[in-house]
């Protein structure tokens, strides 16, 4: 954070020098600054690498133990911590020395003894350089969500699930026990589109994604597969596991009716389920293949109902590993 609760932006001051350190800190408060202060860079890198460290730092080149130069170097390894802007104070003034210096990842330097106001002015830059590396992160981790989640709904979009898939199947087949999927299809869904309109369709959309999300376990995945198709991915689970969690869900969405704006809409679901086991390994495309014939017999049988899509595991078949997963315990 930049910017500490109170809204002031916080800064360290590394000095060395008792007297200059009181005078950066008295200019620094006065210009509205939180300052943290350092005696030498040993103290100036544990606050920098903290996990709240200041965004700003003016760091003293010469200071006993650690200098100015290494502290910014050191700082400079966590590339992908926050950036700290930061200004290096010297009393050398010589051109070398001011190239060193940069070289070692600082942002600025002011020859000692500094103007008041040139400080002033060249740590308004630093806010700036922050200001704008926090908006092209915030940007960049915008983008990277709505890559990676379906816009609507906001659960994970077919590429990512079908990622999870595939993940999946590479683990059992590394490491051997057993996952299942849940093909999740909303009953008569045209129907709300075309009577009630398709924002209508939309409310009923996200509140379903937002059910099956607040029904599954931390480490299950729900995706927008289709239209109204959802898949979700079930690690570590077997047939009675991952017929328990249709269940949770199929119930948590016939539970109580939507609410519109439109009024309220009375939704259900029919849910396909496939296991993947040692016993009975299917690759990601079957598997897909008969949950869908699966949710389609739960169709023909009437709907809101979940149906078992591959053969139920013979008992004891796949002991210990699969036991914290059944139904029961979640
Ligand atoms: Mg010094």
């Amino acid at each position: 954070m930049s910017t500490a609760l109170n809204g002031k932006r916080r800064i360290l001051i590394a000095e060395d020098d008792r007297v200059s350190r009181r005078v950066l800190e008295v200019f620094l408060t006065k210009w509205g600054y939180e300052v943290l202060l350092a005696e030498n860079g040993k103290q100036a890198l544990t606050i920098l690498e903290g996990d709240s460290a200041p965004r700003l730092a003016v760091l003293d080149w010469m200071m006993p133990g650690m200098e100015g130069v290494q502290v910014c170097r050191r700082v400079r390894e966590h590339a992908d911590r926050p950036y700290i802007y930061i200004l290096l104070l010297t009393a050398r003034s010589q051109k070398e020395d001011m190239l060193a210096g940069l070289d070692s990842g600082a942002d600025d330097y002011l020859t000692k003894p500094f103007d008041a106001q040139e400080l002033r002015a060249r740590l308004h830059v630093g806010e700036r350089i922050v200001d704008l590396q926090d908006q092209l992160i915030d940007a960049r981790d915008q983008l990277r969500f709505r890559a990676t989640h379906d816009a609507l709904t906001g659960v994970a979009n077919r590429g990512v699930i079908l990622d999870a898939l595939r993940r999946e199947w590479a683990r059992q087949v590394r490491e051997g026990g057993s996952f299942g999927i849940v093909l999740a299809d909303l009953d008569h869904f045209k129907n709300v589109n075309d009577t009630r309109g398709h924002l209508c369709g939309d409310a009923v959309l996200q509140e379903a994604a937002h059910r099956m999300s607040a029904s599954i376990r931390a480490y299950d995945t729900v995706g927008r597969y289709g239209g109204e198709e959802f898949l979700i991915v079930v690690p570590a689970s077997d047939s009675l596991g991952t017929l328990g969690l249709a269940e949770r869900i199929r119930l948590a969405i016939a539970a109580t009716p939507v609410a519109t704006k439109s009024g309220e809409v009375y939704v259900t679901a029919s849910l396909g389920v496939a296991v993947s086991s040692n016993a009975q390994p299917f690759d990601p495309q079957t598997l897909l293949q008969l949950a869908d014939e699966a949710l389609y017999r739960a169709k023909d049988h009437g709907r809101n109902r979940s149906e078992l899509g591959t053969p139920m595991e013979a008992p004891g078949a796949e002991p210990a590993q699969d036991a914290p997963v059944k139904s029961g315990s979640r």
